[in-house]
């Protein structure tokens, strides 16, 4: 199948559209023995022996990556008013065609998956699917186990909703918290869908609010606790096999 030099540097690695276009004028890329200097030159990476600085190069067609989300940025490709995820990636990471899989609110961290497989991101965020997320959270009040019960068996969301069973894990309770009760938990819940500001919705439906939310883990995949908010990594080949 044939496609753009460009396209196929940018895939290999070499950096965004931009850089590829600055090393094809220097000269540097080779396309069966002769120098190519058109990023729109049609290439088939199965024939053709493409190589920058005399070397073979590795094309790569999907990218995957974990980004520790930090809040204040929004789970979108574009956004007029704030900065997306995927303006969080390196320019040389940087690709037209990377979206986020699924979404966290914007005042939401943790584990985001980006990438540009388009069947792997469907296949996560079908409902049918019911892939687990884990979400750690600091709740205004004290969580008890009544609402372990409830979240259990299932509960109606105040708009009448109904959320499927979950599963609360209460962490903490601090007996003099600053916050407006007075009281505040740490807890963990495992939620099997990704209704709309689903967590959130929950906590409110037995009255309760959240104060902050963080995803770790999604399906099988944990976030990597070495992640700082706002930083990601690739995932590693066996990372990907555990999403499919
Ligand atoms: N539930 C929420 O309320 N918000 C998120 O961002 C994710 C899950």
């Amino acid at each position: 199948m044939s496609m753009r030099l460009d396209k196929y540097l940018a895939s290999a690695g070499l950096g965004s559209r931009t850089d590829v276009k600055v090393l094809l004028k220097k000269g540097r890329v080779t396309v069966d023995g002769l120098v190519q200097k058109d990023g729109k030159f049609q290439v088939d990476k199965n024939s053709d022996e493409i190589k920058f600085d005399g070397q073979g190069l590795n094309y790569q067609k999907f990218f995957y990556y974990m980004l520790n989300k930090p809040a204040g940025v929004v789970s979108a490709t574009r956004d007029n008013l704030d900065k997306t995820v995927v303006q969080l990636l390196s320019e040389s990471n940087f690709r037209k065609d990377i979206f986020p899989v699924g979404r966290l609110d914007k005042n939401t961290e943790g584990l985001l998956i980006l990438t540009n497989d388009g069947v792997l991101g469907h296949n996560l965020t079908q409902p049918k699917k019911h892939v687990e997320k884990e979400y750690f959270a600091h709740i205004d009040g004290r969580v008890t186990d009544k609402m372990i019960v409830i979240f259990k068996e299932g509960l109606m969301l105040k708009n009448g909703e109904v959320a499927l069973p979950a599963e609360l894990f209460i962490d903490k309770i601090y007996e003099n918290s600053k916050t407006q009760l007075g009281v505040a938990s740490d807890i963990h819940v495992i939620i099997h869908e990704g209704k709309f500001h689903q967590v959130k919705r929950m906590f409110e439906a037995v009255d309760m609010y959240v104060l902050y939310l963080k995803r770790i883990r999604m399906g099988k995949l944990k976030l990597d606790k070495r992640l700082a908010l706002g930083e990601y990594r690739s995932l590693t080949d066996e990372e990907v096999l555990l999403l499919k």
